[in-house]
C-alpha cells in the first residue's frame, strides 16, 4: 500500500502565531501640558514667546508643548553656563562633583519605568529597548563618569588637564536619553558645564533629566536644557561662549557645523552617518548570525547610526541565510511601542517615515528585489515593516547612502579580500560586524575595514568604558570611556 505524501504543515507567523497584548501601564507617567527651557537650574519661558508640539509617533497625538529657544534664549543660557562654570563647578573639589554624577545615575535608576515609557511615547521606540538598553545605559553613562570625576590626572599620565569651560551639546531623536547621558556625563566630570539642545521630535525625556538635575540638588547652571529646532541648534553652535560642540546627527549638518566654527578655538566632536557592513562568513553559526542580523538592522526601527544596513553574505551560504532571514522577519511583530511584544515600533516621525517610502521607491527602480514581511500595522501611527533587498549594486543609492530605517541591502561575495574591499567602498566609517568561526578571519578582517566599532559574532553592544565614533563621513572623536573623556579637557603641562 503506497503512503499518501502530505506536505508539512506551515506555520503562517503574521495569523497563527499572535501574543495577547501586553501593555505598559502609562499611569505612573506625569506629563505637563507644557514644558519651559531649563536655564540656571530652573524651568524658564522663552524669551521667543514661541512653543512647539510634541506628538507620539505611535498614535500621531499630542503629548505636549515645548518653548523654542531663540538667540536670546541661547545667549541666556550661555551665560548661565559660564556663571555655573567660574564661580562653582570648576573650582568645587572634583569628588564632590562625582558625588552629584552618581546621584543623577540612582536617580535615573530609581525613575527608570517613567523615563522608558515617555521614551517609547515621545520617539516611538519599543518599550523593550528603551527598558533595557537605553535607560539602564544612561545610568550606567553616569556612573561610569562619576568615577572619572577625581580621576582627571589619569587622563593624561604625568601631564596636567583642566576643563575646558561651556560645551554646546546637540542631540538627535533616535536615543533621545542615552545621548544626553553620553554628552552631559564626560562634560560635567570633566568640571565644564554644558548647554545641551535635545532632537525637535524628541525633547520630553531631555526635560524629565532636568527634573532629574534639579532633585540631584545639582548646582544650578551647570546643564542647561534648551528645545528648539536647527535654528536653536545653530545659535548654540555659533555662540562666542562655547569652547566645545558635541554634536551627533547627520553628516550634512555635522559639516555646516565643521565650517561654522572653522577659524575658532572651539574644540568639536561629531558622531554623524553610518553605512555599516554586517558580513557573514559561511563558516559562521548561521542561525546566530541571522539574529545578529535582525538585531543589526531592525533594532530601534532601524534608526541607529551603526545599524548593519548593508549585509554581506558569502556566496556558499547566501540561499539558506536569505531563507532563514525572511522567515525570521516574518515573526517581528510591528506595532504599538509601549507593547511587550512589540520588535518594531513606530518610525520616529512623519518625515523619516517618507523618507524611508522614498528609498525602498529607489530601490525598486534602481533593480532591486524588494521583499518586505507581511504583518498587520496599525491603523494609525508612523510605522513601516521590516524590508530586505536582493539583487542590488555597490553603487546603488540603497547601498550608499544611510537610510535610517528598517531596511536591509543583501549583497553577496566570495573571498575575504572581496568582503573587505566592498564593506570600505563607502563614504562611511562608522561601524561593522563579522560573523565567523576562525578567529584569525575576525582578525583580518576587524584589521582592514576602516570603522570606528567592529563587534564580531554580536551586534550593537554598548557599553560605557568603550569608545564609540567614526572615520571618514561618520565624523571626528570619540565618546565612551577615557576616549569620551578627553576632547572635554585642555592639557596644560
Ligand atoms: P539632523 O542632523 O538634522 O539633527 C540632529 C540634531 O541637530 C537635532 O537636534 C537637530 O535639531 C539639530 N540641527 C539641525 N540643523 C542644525 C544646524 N544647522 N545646526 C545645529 N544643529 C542643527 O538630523 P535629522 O534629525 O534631520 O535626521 C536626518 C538624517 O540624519 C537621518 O535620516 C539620519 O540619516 C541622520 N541621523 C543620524 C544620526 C546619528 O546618530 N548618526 C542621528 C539622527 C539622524 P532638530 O531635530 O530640532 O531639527
Amino acid at each position: 500500500m503506497s503512503k499518501k505524501k502530505t506536505t508539512p504543515a506551515q506555520v503562517n507567523f503574521a495569523t497563527d502565531w499572535s501574543y495577547a497584548p501586553a501593555p505598559e501601564s502609562k499611569d505612573h507617567v506625569r506629563l505637563q501640558n507644557r514644558y519651559e527651557l531649563f536655564i540656571g537650574g530652573k524651568f524658564t519661558t522663552p524669551k521667543s514667546g514661541r512653543y512647539f508640539d510634541t506628538i507620539n509617533p505611535g498614535t500621531e497625538k499630542k503629548l505636549a508643548e515645548v518653548a523654542e529657544a531663540n538667540d536670546e534664549d541661547v545667549n541666556i543660557a550661555v551665560v548661565a553656563a559660564r556663571r555655573a562654570y567660574e564661580n562653582v563647578w570648576s573650582i568645587m573639589p572634583a569628588a564632590e562633583r562625582g558625588k552629584y554624577i552618581y546621584r543623577i545615575a540612582r536617580a535615573i535608576q530609581e525613575r527608570a519605568r517613567e523615563f522608558s515609557v515617555i521614551e517609547s511615547m515621545d520617539g516611538g521606540k519599543p518599550i523593550r529597548e528603551s527598558r533595557d538598553v537605553d535607560v539602564p545605559l544612561a545610568a550606567a553613562h553616569f556612573f561610569y563618569y562619576a568615577g572619572w570625576a577625581d580621576k582627571m590626572d589619569y587622563v593624561a599620565p604625568g601631564k596636567k588637564v583642566r576643563p575646558l569651560g561651556v560645551a554646546g551639546q546637540i542631540i538627535p531623536w533616535n536615543f533621545p536619553l542615552l545621548m544626553a547621558a553620553w554628552k552631559i556625563a564626560p562634560a560635567i566630570a570633566a568640571g565644564n558645564t554644558v548647554v545641551l539642545k535635545p532632537a525637535e521630535t524628541t525633547p520630553l525625556t531631555a526635560l524629565k533629566l532636568a527634573e532629574v538635575m534639579q532633585e540631584a540638588g545639582l548646582p544650578d547652571g551647570v546643564v542647561n536644557i534648551i528645545t528648539g529646532a536647527g535654528t536653536t541648534g545653530a545659535a548654540l553652535v555659533n555662540h562666542p561662549g562655547i569652547r566645545k560642540i558635541a554634536f551627533t546627527g547627520s553628516t550634512e549638518v555635522g559639516k555646516i557645523i565643521q565650517r561654522s566654527i572653522a577659524g575658532t578655538e572651539k574644540k568639536y566632536t561629531l558622531e554623524l552617518g553610518g553605512k555599516a557592513a554586517n558580513i557573514i562568513f559561511e563558516d559562521a553559526a548561521i542561525d546566530q548570525a541571522v539574529e545578529g542580523i535582525v538585531n543589526g538592522i531592525f533594532f530601534n526601527q532601524g534608526h541607529v547610526c551603526c545599524a548593519g544596513s548593508r549585509l554581506f553574505v558569502q556566496e556558499s551560504v547566501a540561499d539558506i541565510v536569505i531563507r532563514k532571514l525572511k522567515d525570521r522577519m516574518e515573526t517581528l511583530i510591528v506595532g504599538d511601542p509601549l507593547d511587550k511584544n512589540t520588535d518594531i515600533g513606530a518610525i520616529n516621525s512623519k518625515e523619516q517615515l517618507n523618507k524611508i517610502r522614498q528609498y525602498i521607491k529607489i530601490g525598486i527602480n534602481e533593480g532591486g528585489e524588494c521583499y518586505q514581511s507581511s504583518c498587520q500595522l496599525p491603523s494609525s501611527g508612523f510605522f513601516h515593516r521590516p524590508v530586505l533587498f536582493t539583487n542590488v549594486a555597490q553603487s546603488s543609492r540603497i547601498v550608499q547612502e544611510e537610510i535610517f530605517g528598517p531596511v536591509l541591502a543583501v549583497q553577496t561575495f566570495r573571498t575575504v579580500e572581496e568582503a573587505i574591499e566592498k564593506a570600505n567602498n563607502i563614504p562611511y566609517g562608522l561601524s561593522g560586524g563579522v560573523w565567523t568561526d576562525k578567529g584569525s578571519k575576525i582578525f583580518k578582517v576587524t584589521s582592514q575595514i576602516r570603522a570606528g566599532v567592529i563587534w564580531a559574532n554580536t551586534y550593537n553592544k554598548f557599553d560605557p568604558t568603550s569608545p564609540f565614533g567614526g572615520y571618514k563621513e561618520s565624523g571626528v572623536g570619540r565618546e565612551g570611556g577615557l576616549h569620551g573623556v578627553m576632547p572635554y579637557v585642555e592639557v596644560y603641562s
